[in-house]
Protein backbone atom coordinates (compact mmCIF):
# COMPACT_ATOMS: atom_id res chain seq x y z
CA UNK A 1 0.00 0.00 0.00
CA UNK A 2 1.32 3.73 -0.72
CA UNK A 3 3.02 5.16 2.57
CA UNK A 4 0.41 8.18 2.53
CA UNK A 5 -2.54 5.89 2.27
CA UNK A 6 -0.93 3.31 4.70
CA UNK A 7 -0.43 6.17 7.30
CA UNK A 8 -4.16 7.37 6.76
CA UNK A 9 -5.32 3.84 7.42
CA UNK A 10 -3.37 3.60 10.68
CA UNK A 11 -5.05 6.89 11.96
CA UNK A 12 -8.42 5.74 10.76
CA UNK A 13 -8.02 2.43 12.80
CA UNK A 14 -6.93 4.44 15.66
CA UNK A 15 -9.79 6.64 15.76
CA UNK A 16 -12.47 4.16 14.80
CA UNK A 17 -11.57 1.25 16.84
CA UNK A 18 -14.98 -0.04 17.59
CA UNK A 19 -16.14 -0.03 13.47
CA UNK A 20 -15.23 -2.75 11.70
CA UNK A 21 -17.46 -2.93 8.50
CA UNK A 22 -16.02 1.00 8.52
CA UNK A 23 -12.25 -0.05 8.08
CA UNK A 24 -12.88 -3.17 5.82
CA UNK A 25 -14.44 -0.94 3.30
CA UNK A 26 -11.94 1.98 4.25
CA UNK A 27 -8.77 -1.00 3.99
CA UNK A 28 -9.99 -2.22 0.43
CA UNK A 29 -10.52 1.72 -1.26
CA UNK A 30 -7.11 2.42 0.19
CA UNK A 31 -4.95 -0.66 -1.05
CA UNK A 32 -6.57 0.01 -4.36
CA UNK A 33 -5.51 3.50 -4.51
CA UNK A 34 -1.79 2.97 -4.62
CA UNK A 35 -1.48 3.25 -8.71
CA UNK A 36 -2.79 6.71 -8.39
CA UNK A 37 -1.78 7.66 -5.05
CA UNK A 38 1.96 7.43 -5.78
CA UNK A 39 1.36 9.64 -9.27
CA UNK A 40 -0.41 12.57 -7.31
CA UNK A 41 1.47 13.60 -4.64
CA UNK A 42 -0.49 17.03 -4.38
CA UNK A 43 -3.12 15.00 -3.08
CA UNK A 44 -1.26 14.75 0.45
CA UNK A 45 -0.60 18.34 0.45
CA UNK A 46 -4.38 18.85 0.29
CA UNK A 47 -5.06 16.30 2.79
CA UNK A 48 -7.29 14.69 0.23
CA UNK A 49 -7.29 11.39 1.58
CA UNK A 50 -8.27 12.39 5.11
CA UNK A 51 -11.29 14.52 4.05
CA UNK A 52 -11.98 11.43 1.59
CA UNK A 53 -12.43 8.63 4.32
CA UNK A 54 -14.34 11.51 7.14
CA UNK A 55 -18.17 12.26 6.44
CA UNK A 56 -18.75 15.28 5.98
CA UNK A 57 -21.83 15.57 8.63
CA UNK A 58 -23.18 13.03 10.54
CA UNK A 59 -26.73 12.89 12.16
CA UNK A 60 -27.92 10.89 14.86
CA UNK A 61 -31.44 10.81 16.70
CA UNK A 62 -34.17 9.62 18.28
CA UNK A 63 -36.99 7.95 16.74
CA UNK A 64 -39.86 7.29 19.28
CA UNK A 65 -43.18 5.53 17.98
CA UNK A 66 -45.80 4.13 19.71
CA UNK A 67 -46.54 -0.04 18.88
CA UNK A 68 -50.07 -1.88 18.77
CA UNK A 69 -49.99 -2.42 22.08
CA UNK A 70 -49.39 1.54 22.91
CA UNK A 71 -46.02 1.11 24.13
CA UNK A 72 -43.44 3.54 23.39
CA UNK A 73 -40.47 1.99 21.55
CA UNK A 74 -37.75 4.26 20.77
CA UNK A 75 -34.94 3.49 17.73
CA UNK A 76 -32.03 5.28 17.02
CA UNK A 77 -32.06 6.82 13.63
CA UNK A 78 -28.64 7.86 10.97
CA UNK A 79 -27.90 10.30 8.15
CA UNK A 80 -24.45 10.00 6.75
CA UNK A 81 -24.32 13.36 4.83
CA UNK A 82 -20.35 11.34 3.71
CA UNK A 83 -19.44 13.75 0.43
CA UNK A 84 -21.05 16.36 -1.90
CA UNK A 85 -18.12 16.70 -4.10
CA UNK A 86 -20.07 16.16 -7.49
CA UNK A 87 -23.54 16.50 -6.61
CA UNK A 88 -26.92 15.80 -3.80
CA UNK A 89 -26.03 13.29 -1.06
CA UNK A 90 -27.93 10.23 -2.19
CA UNK A 91 -27.57 6.50 -0.84
CA UNK A 92 -30.30 4.76 0.62
CA UNK A 93 -32.17 4.42 4.37
CA UNK A 94 -31.16 0.80 6.12
CA UNK A 95 -34.11 -0.30 8.22
CA UNK A 96 -32.46 -3.54 10.29
CA UNK A 97 -31.73 -4.53 13.76
CA UNK A 98 -27.95 -4.42 12.96
CA UNK A 99 -27.42 -0.94 11.66
CA UNK A 100 -25.33 1.00 13.48
CA UNK A 101 -22.19 3.87 12.67
CA UNK A 102 -19.64 1.47 11.41
CA UNK A 103 -22.25 -0.19 9.22
CA UNK A 104 -23.76 3.11 7.43
CA UNK A 105 -20.02 4.48 7.35
CA UNK A 106 -18.88 1.80 5.07
CA UNK A 107 -21.89 2.01 2.87
CA UNK A 108 -21.49 5.75 2.84
CA UNK A 109 -17.63 5.10 1.62
CA UNK A 110 -19.03 2.82 -0.88
CA UNK A 111 -21.24 4.58 -1.95
CA UNK A 112 -19.42 7.72 -2.92
CA UNK A 113 -17.32 5.74 -5.51
CA UNK A 114 -20.06 3.58 -6.62
CA UNK A 115 -22.13 7.15 -7.54
CA UNK A 116 -19.39 8.54 -9.11
CA UNK A 117 -19.43 5.20 -11.53
CA UNK A 118 -22.56 6.14 -12.49
CA UNK A 119 -21.34 9.24 -14.37
CA UNK A 120 -24.16 11.06 -12.84
CA UNK A 121 -24.06 14.21 -10.50
CA UNK A 122 -24.60 12.20 -7.21
CA UNK A 123 -22.60 12.48 -4.17
CA UNK A 124 -22.25 9.74 -1.20
CA UNK A 125 -24.63 9.05 1.63
CA UNK A 126 -26.72 6.27 3.71
CA UNK A 127 -28.89 6.29 6.89
CA UNK A 128 -30.85 4.27 7.90
CA UNK A 129 -32.30 3.00 11.79
CA UNK A 130 -32.29 -0.23 14.12
CA UNK A 131 -36.10 -0.54 13.59
CA UNK A 132 -36.55 -3.74 12.34
CA UNK A 133 -39.80 -3.60 9.86
CA UNK A 134 -39.74 -7.55 10.27
CA UNK A 135 -43.31 -8.79 11.86
CA UNK A 136 -44.34 -4.99 12.43
CA UNK A 137 -47.86 -4.41 11.84
CA UNK A 138 -48.65 -1.57 8.27
CA UNK A 139 -49.73 0.84 11.37
CA UNK A 140 -46.28 0.38 13.03
CA UNK A 141 -44.26 0.48 10.20
CA UNK A 142 -45.94 3.93 9.41
CA UNK A 143 -45.64 5.37 13.11
CA UNK A 144 -41.82 4.96 12.89
CA UNK A 145 -41.73 5.85 9.41
CA UNK A 146 -43.34 9.21 10.53
CA UNK A 147 -41.42 9.65 13.42
CA UNK A 148 -38.29 9.05 11.15
CA UNK A 149 -39.09 11.92 8.79
CA UNK A 150 -40.36 14.37 11.24
CA UNK A 151 -36.65 14.93 12.19
CA UNK A 152 -34.71 13.64 8.96
CA UNK A 153 -36.90 16.44 6.83
CA UNK A 154 -35.09 19.25 8.44
CA UNK A 155 -31.69 17.76 6.73
CA UNK A 156 -32.57 17.10 3.01
CA UNK A 157 -34.18 17.72 0.24
CA UNK A 158 -34.36 17.81 -3.67
CA UNK A 159 -31.03 19.50 -3.78
CA UNK A 160 -29.34 18.75 -1.13
CA UNK A 161 -29.73 15.37 0.07
CA UNK A 162 -32.07 12.32 -1.68
CA UNK A 163 -32.98 9.35 -0.18
CA UNK A 164 -33.37 6.28 -1.25
CA UNK A 165 -34.53 2.31 -0.22
CA UNK A 166 -32.18 0.03 0.95
CA UNK A 167 -32.66 -3.29 3.41
CA UNK A 168 -35.81 -3.14 5.06
CA UNK A 169 -37.02 0.14 2.95
CA UNK A 170 -39.52 -1.08 0.27
CA UNK A 171 -42.19 1.16 -1.44
CA UNK A 172 -44.16 0.78 1.29
CA UNK A 173 -41.97 2.62 4.07
CA UNK A 174 -40.37 5.11 0.84
CA UNK A 175 -44.56 5.78 0.67
CA UNK A 176 -45.05 6.49 4.58
CA UNK A 177 -41.88 9.16 4.66
CA UNK A 178 -42.62 11.03 1.60
CA UNK A 179 -45.99 11.42 2.77
CA UNK A 180 -44.53 12.97 5.80
CA UNK A 181 -41.97 14.99 4.73
CA UNK A 182 -44.82 16.72 2.33
CA UNK A 183 -47.12 17.19 5.17
CA UNK A 184 -44.48 18.77 7.21
CA UNK A 185 -42.91 20.78 4.37
CA UNK A 186 -45.65 21.16 1.97
CA UNK A 187 -43.30 20.69 -0.83
CA UNK A 188 -44.18 17.76 -4.09
CA UNK A 189 -40.16 17.67 -4.71
CA UNK A 190 -37.79 14.45 -5.54
CA UNK A 191 -36.42 14.00 -2.14
CA UNK A 192 -36.94 10.34 -2.24
CA UNK A 193 -36.50 7.79 -4.78
CA UNK A 194 -38.15 4.59 -5.00
CA UNK A 195 -41.11 6.20 -4.75
CA UNK A 196 -44.51 4.50 -6.07
CA UNK A 197 -45.16 5.25 -9.88
CA UNK A 198 -48.21 6.97 -8.79
CA UNK A 199 -46.74 9.76 -6.81
CA UNK A 200 -43.29 10.37 -8.80
CA UNK A 201 -41.46 6.83 -8.95
CA UNK A 202 -39.42 5.68 -12.03
CA UNK A 203 -41.04 2.67 -13.80
CA UNK A 204 -37.99 0.36 -13.71
CA UNK A 205 -36.66 1.60 -10.31
CA UNK A 206 -37.37 -1.48 -8.25
CA UNK A 207 -36.41 -3.94 -10.90
CA UNK A 208 -32.98 -1.47 -11.88
CA UNK A 209 -30.10 -3.21 -9.14
CA UNK A 210 -31.14 -6.50 -9.73
CA UNK A 211 -31.39 -6.02 -13.74
CA UNK A 212 -28.15 -3.65 -13.55
CA UNK A 213 -25.90 -6.56 -12.28
CA UNK A 214 -27.29 -9.08 -14.94
CA UNK A 215 -26.09 -6.05 -17.10
CA UNK A 216 -22.46 -5.69 -15.62
CA UNK A 217 -22.30 -8.94 -15.61
CA UNK A 218 -22.90 -9.99 -19.31
CA UNK A 219 -20.88 -7.27 -20.16
CA UNK A 220 -17.62 -8.76 -18.30
CA UNK A 221 -18.82 -12.14 -19.67
CA UNK A 222 -18.49 -10.93 -23.02
CA UNK A 223 -15.22 -9.00 -22.28
CA UNK A 224 -13.94 -12.62 -21.09
CA UNK A 225 -15.15 -14.64 -24.07
CA UNK A 226 -18.51 -15.87 -22.29
CA UNK A 227 -22.25 -15.13 -21.98
CA UNK A 228 -24.87 -15.68 -19.12
CA UNK A 229 -26.76 -18.03 -21.47
CA UNK A 230 -27.16 -21.55 -19.95
CA UNK A 231 -24.58 -20.85 -16.93
CA UNK A 232 -26.23 -22.29 -13.58
CA UNK A 233 -26.61 -19.28 -11.40
CA UNK A 234 -26.84 -19.34 -7.88
CA UNK A 235 -28.35 -15.98 -5.65
CA UNK A 236 -28.07 -15.44 -1.98
CA UNK A 237 -31.25 -13.27 -0.56
CA UNK A 238 -35.02 -13.26 -1.61
CA UNK A 239 -35.45 -9.50 -1.65
CA UNK A 240 -35.55 -6.73 -3.99
CA UNK A 241 -31.65 -6.96 -5.26
CA UNK A 242 -32.41 -10.67 -5.66
CA UNK A 243 -35.32 -10.91 -7.15
CA UNK A 244 -34.79 -8.87 -9.93
CA UNK A 245 -31.59 -10.58 -9.97
CA UNK A 246 -33.53 -13.85 -10.57
CA UNK A 247 -35.64 -12.41 -13.39
CA UNK A 248 -32.74 -10.88 -15.44
CA UNK A 249 -30.56 -13.63 -15.38
CA UNK A 250 -32.86 -16.00 -16.31
CA UNK A 251 -34.23 -13.53 -18.94
CA UNK A 252 -30.52 -13.55 -20.58
CA UNK A 253 -30.91 -17.35 -20.78
CA UNK A 254 -29.57 -18.54 -17.36
CA UNK A 255 -30.66 -21.51 -14.97
CA UNK A 256 -31.27 -20.00 -11.33
CA UNK A 257 -30.90 -22.97 -8.70
CA UNK A 258 -30.95 -21.30 -5.30
CA UNK A 259 -31.78 -18.24 -3.36
CA UNK A 260 -32.14 -17.63 -0.03
CA UNK A 261 -33.26 -15.48 3.42
CA UNK A 262 -31.79 -14.77 6.55
CA UNK A 263 -33.31 -18.07 7.97
CA UNK A 264 -31.87 -20.90 5.01
CA UNK A 265 -32.09 -21.25 1.36
CA UNK A 266 -33.86 -23.30 -1.37
CA UNK A 267 -32.64 -25.28 -3.92
CA UNK A 268 -34.60 -26.03 -7.06
CA UNK A 269 -32.57 -28.29 -10.00
CA UNK A 270 -34.86 -27.66 -12.18
CA UNK A 271 -34.40 -23.66 -11.40
CA UNK A 272 -36.35 -21.29 -9.09
CA UNK A 273 -39.74 -20.44 -10.20
CA UNK A 274 -39.45 -17.00 -9.85
CA UNK A 275 -43.41 -16.29 -9.00
CA UNK A 276 -43.62 -18.43 -6.45
CA UNK A 277 -40.36 -16.55 -5.24
CA UNK A 278 -42.52 -12.88 -5.62
CA UNK A 279 -46.01 -14.44 -4.49
CA UNK A 280 -44.00 -15.11 -0.75
CA UNK A 281 -41.67 -12.27 -0.31
CA UNK A 282 -43.10 -9.19 -2.33
CA UNK A 283 -47.01 -9.85 -1.44
CA UNK A 284 -47.36 -12.37 1.26
CA UNK A 285 -43.93 -10.88 3.34
CA UNK A 286 -43.42 -14.70 4.46
CA UNK A 287 -40.69 -16.97 4.39
CA UNK A 288 -38.53 -18.60 1.79
CA UNK A 289 -39.14 -22.09 3.32
CA UNK A 290 -42.63 -21.76 2.33
CA UNK A 291 -41.62 -22.32 -1.53
CA UNK A 292 -41.33 -26.24 -0.77
CA UNK A 293 -44.68 -25.76 0.10
CA UNK A 294 -45.90 -24.52 -3.16
CA UNK A 295 -42.46 -26.72 -5.71
CA UNK A 296 -42.22 -30.25 -5.18
CA UNK A 297 -38.78 -30.08 -6.71
CA UNK A 298 -37.71 -27.61 -4.25
CA UNK A 299 -35.90 -28.61 -1.21
CA UNK A 300 -35.22 -26.15 1.80
CA UNK A 301 -32.16 -25.86 4.36
CA UNK A 302 -31.85 -24.00 7.19
CA UNK A 303 -29.17 -21.86 7.85
CA UNK A 304 -27.53 -19.43 4.94
CA UNK A 305 -23.99 -20.30 4.13
CA UNK A 306 -24.84 -24.09 2.87
CA UNK A 307 -25.94 -22.30 -0.44
CA UNK A 308 -21.98 -21.33 -1.67
CA UNK A 309 -21.74 -25.55 -1.91
CA UNK A 310 -24.02 -25.91 -4.53
CA UNK A 311 -21.87 -26.31 -8.09
CA UNK A 312 -22.72 -23.81 -10.08
CA UNK A 313 -21.19 -21.08 -13.07
CA UNK A 314 -21.77 -18.09 -11.41
CA UNK A 315 -22.77 -16.90 -7.92
CA UNK A 316 -24.51 -13.33 -7.37
CA UNK A 317 -24.72 -12.47 -3.27
CA UNK A 318 -27.59 -9.72 -3.22
CA UNK A 319 -28.36 -10.20 0.93
CA UNK A 320 -25.91 -8.32 3.22
CA UNK A 321 -22.27 -7.89 4.02
CA UNK A 322 -19.59 -10.39 4.49
CA UNK A 323 -22.54 -13.24 3.79
CA UNK A 324 -19.50 -14.67 1.49
CA UNK A 325 -16.13 -15.68 3.54
CA UNK A 326 -13.36 -17.66 2.44
CA UNK A 327 -14.70 -21.18 3.50
CA UNK A 328 -17.66 -19.87 1.16
CA UNK A 329 -15.11 -19.24 -1.38
CA UNK A 330 -13.34 -22.34 -1.76
CA UNK A 331 -16.89 -23.99 -2.35
CA UNK A 332 -17.53 -21.72 -4.90
CA UNK A 333 -14.63 -22.50 -6.93
CA UNK A 334 -14.60 -26.31 -5.93
CA UNK A 335 -18.19 -26.18 -7.34
CA UNK A 336 -17.06 -24.73 -10.63
CA UNK A 337 -17.76 -21.20 -9.99
CA UNK A 338 -15.95 -19.26 -12.68
CA UNK A 339 -18.03 -15.96 -12.17
CA UNK A 340 -19.16 -13.73 -8.60
CA UNK A 341 -21.05 -10.55 -9.19
CA UNK A 342 -22.05 -8.44 -5.95
CA UNK A 343 -25.48 -7.27 -5.66
CA UNK A 344 -25.47 -6.61 -2.19
CA UNK A 345 -22.67 -4.19 -0.82
CA UNK A 346 -19.52 -5.46 0.02
CA UNK A 347 -20.95 -9.35 1.21
CA UNK A 348 -17.30 -10.92 0.06
CA UNK A 349 -14.64 -10.39 2.74
CA UNK A 350 -11.73 -8.87 1.81
CA UNK A 351 -9.88 -12.54 2.18
CA UNK A 352 -12.68 -14.09 0.25
CA UNK A 353 -11.84 -11.37 -2.68
CA UNK A 354 -8.32 -11.89 -2.93
CA UNK A 355 -8.69 -15.99 -2.71
CA UNK A 356 -11.14 -15.60 -5.82
CA UNK A 357 -8.89 -12.91 -7.60
CA UNK A 358 -6.31 -15.50 -7.38
CA UNK A 359 -8.25 -18.50 -8.13
CA UNK A 360 -9.04 -16.28 -11.72
CA UNK A 361 -13.13 -16.36 -11.26
CA UNK A 362 -13.88 -13.07 -12.74
CA UNK A 363 -15.17 -11.07 -9.77
CA UNK A 364 -17.77 -8.34 -10.34
CA UNK A 365 -17.51 -5.74 -7.21
CA UNK A 366 -20.59 -4.10 -6.15
CA UNK A 367 -19.90 -0.58 -6.13
CA UNK A 368 -19.79 -1.04 -9.85
CA UNK A 369 -22.01 -4.15 -10.86
CA UNK A 370 -25.06 -3.00 -8.17
CA UNK A 371 -24.93 0.56 -9.30
CA UNK A 372 -27.73 0.50 -11.36
CA UNK A 373 -29.92 1.37 -8.38
CA UNK A 374 -28.64 4.63 -7.71
CA UNK A 375 -28.19 5.22 -11.41
CA UNK A 376 -31.94 4.76 -11.71
CA UNK A 377 -32.21 6.45 -8.32
CA UNK A 378 -30.79 9.60 -10.42
CA UNK A 379 -33.21 9.01 -13.81
CA UNK A 380 -36.47 9.39 -11.51
CA UNK A 381 -34.66 12.46 -9.89
CA UNK A 382 -33.87 13.92 -13.59
CA UNK A 383 -37.79 12.74 -14.56
CA UNK A 384 -39.08 14.69 -11.43
CA UNK A 385 -37.31 17.92 -12.19
CA UNK A 386 -38.28 17.88 -15.58
CA UNK A 387 -41.57 16.82 -14.30
CA UNK A 388 -41.64 14.31 -16.90
CA UNK A 389 -42.10 10.61 -16.92
CA UNK A 390 -40.03 8.16 -19.54
CA UNK A 391 -41.70 4.65 -20.33
CA UNK A 392 -40.13 1.33 -18.97
CA UNK A 393 -38.08 0.56 -22.06
CA UNK A 394 -36.83 4.01 -22.28
CA UNK A 395 -35.16 4.09 -18.22
CA UNK A 396 -34.20 0.32 -19.02
CA UNK A 397 -32.39 0.99 -22.38
CA UNK A 398 -30.94 4.03 -20.64
CA UNK A 399 -30.19 1.20 -17.21
CA UNK A 400 -27.99 -0.96 -19.55
CA UNK A 401 -25.87 2.03 -21.41
CA UNK A 402 -25.17 3.42 -17.85
CA UNK A 403 -23.73 -0.33 -16.93
CA UNK A 404 -22.21 -0.78 -20.14
CA UNK A 405 -20.31 2.66 -18.92
CA UNK A 406 -19.58 1.66 -16.03
CA UNK A 407 -18.31 -1.82 -16.88
CA UNK A 408 -16.31 -0.04 -19.69
CA UNK A 409 -14.77 2.59 -17.08
CA UNK A 410 -13.59 -0.04 -14.62
CA UNK A 411 -12.24 -2.11 -17.33
CA UNK A 412 -10.14 0.62 -18.47
CA UNK A 413 -8.76 1.86 -14.88
CA UNK A 414 -7.82 -2.12 -14.44
CA UNK A 415 -5.79 -1.85 -17.49
CA UNK A 416 -4.10 1.29 -16.98
CA UNK A 417 -3.38 0.79 -13.11
CA UNK A 418 -3.71 -2.77 -11.57
CA UNK A 419 -1.43 -6.00 -12.48
CA UNK A 420 -4.54 -7.76 -13.83
CA UNK A 421 -6.45 -6.15 -16.67
CA UNK A 422 -9.09 -8.21 -14.90
CA UNK A 423 -8.89 -6.74 -11.33
CA UNK A 424 -12.05 -5.05 -11.67
CA UNK A 425 -12.00 -4.33 -7.57
CA UNK A 426 -9.12 -1.81 -8.62
CA UNK A 427 -10.70 -0.33 -11.42
CA UNK A 428 -13.90 0.42 -9.68
CA UNK A 429 -12.07 1.99 -6.77
CA UNK A 430 -9.89 4.10 -9.11
CA UNK A 431 -12.33 5.31 -12.09
CA UNK A 432 -15.08 6.02 -9.04
CA UNK A 433 -11.75 7.86 -6.70
CA UNK A 434 -10.81 10.24 -9.81
CA UNK A 435 -13.60 12.27 -10.38
CA UNK A 436 -14.62 12.79 -6.57
CA UNK A 437 -10.94 13.72 -6.31
CA UNK A 438 -10.31 15.90 -9.16
CA UNK A 439 -13.59 18.07 -8.00
CA UNK A 440 -12.72 17.93 -4.46
CA UNK A 441 -9.44 19.38 -5.40
CA UNK A 442 -11.12 22.16 -7.49
CA UNK A 443 -13.11 23.58 -4.44
CA UNK A 444 -10.87 23.94 -2.01
CA UNK A 445 -10.19 22.80 1.29
CA UNK A 446 -13.45 22.40 3.50
P1 LIG B 1 -34.19 -6.45 1.01
O1 LIG B 1 -34.51 -6.05 2.37
O2 LIG B 1 -35.21 -6.29 -0.05
O3 LIG B 1 -33.70 -7.97 0.98
C1 LIG B 1 -32.64 -8.42 1.74
C2 LIG B 1 -32.56 -9.92 1.60
O4 LIG B 1 -31.37 -10.39 2.23
C3 LIG B 1 -33.70 -10.64 2.29
O5 LIG B 1 -34.00 -11.81 1.57
C4 LIG B 1 -33.11 -10.97 3.66
O6 LIG B 1 -33.73 -12.05 4.30
C5 LIG B 1 -31.71 -11.32 3.26
N1 LIG B 1 -30.79 -11.16 4.40
C6 LIG B 1 -30.66 -10.10 5.22
N2 LIG B 1 -29.71 -10.32 6.15
C7 LIG B 1 -29.23 -11.54 5.87
C8 LIG B 1 -28.23 -12.35 6.46
N3 LIG B 1 -27.54 -11.93 7.53
N4 LIG B 1 -27.97 -13.54 5.88
C9 LIG B 1 -28.66 -13.96 4.79
N5 LIG B 1 -29.63 -13.25 4.21
C10 LIG B 1 -29.91 -12.06 4.74
O7 LIG B 1 -32.85 -5.64 0.62
P2 LIG B 1 -32.28 -5.31 -0.80
O8 LIG B 1 -32.51 -6.43 -1.73
O9 LIG B 1 -32.73 -3.96 -1.18
O10 LIG B 1 -30.71 -5.17 -0.49
C11 LIG B 1 -29.84 -6.30 -0.46
C12 LIG B 1 -28.41 -5.83 -0.57
O11 LIG B 1 -28.24 -5.06 -1.78
C13 LIG B 1 -27.93 -4.91 0.55
O12 LIG B 1 -26.55 -5.11 0.75
C14 LIG B 1 -28.13 -3.52 -0.05
O13 LIG B 1 -27.31 -2.54 0.56
C15 LIG B 1 -27.70 -3.78 -1.49
N6 LIG B 1 -28.17 -2.82 -2.47
C16 LIG B 1 -29.51 -2.58 -2.61
C17 LIG B 1 -29.94 -1.70 -3.57
C18 LIG B 1 -31.39 -1.48 -3.85
O14 LIG B 1 -31.68 -0.79 -4.83
N7 LIG B 1 -32.30 -2.04 -3.09
C19 LIG B 1 -28.98 -0.93 -4.39
C20 LIG B 1 -27.61 -1.33 -4.22
C21 LIG B 1 -27.24 -2.22 -3.26
P3 LIG B 1 -34.88 -11.79 5.42
O15 LIG B 1 -36.11 -11.50 4.64
O16 LIG B 1 -34.91 -13.07 6.18
O17 LIG B 1 -34.40 -10.64 6.25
Amino acid sequence: MNDYASRVLEDLKARNPYEPEFLQAATEMLSSLTPVLDKHSEYERAGLLERFVEPERVISFRVAWVDDQGKTQVNRGYRVQYNSAIGPYKGGLRLHPSVNLSILKFLGLEQILKNSLTGQPIGGGKGGSDFDPKGKSDREVMAFCQSFMTELYRHIGAYVDVPAGDIGTGAREIGYMYGQYKRIKGLNEGVLTGKGISYGGSLTRKEATGYGLCYFMDNMLTANGRTMNEQTVIISGSGNVSIYACEKATELGAKVVAMSDSTGYIHDPQGVQLDVIKQIKEVERGRISEYVRHVSSGKYFEGCAGIWSIPCDIALPCATQNELDTKAAKALVQGGCFAVGEGANMPTTLEATEYLLAKGVLFAPGKAANAGGVATSALEMSQNSMRHNWTFEEVDRKLRDIMRNIFEKTAEAAKTYADSPTNYVIGANIAGFLKVADAMMAQGIY
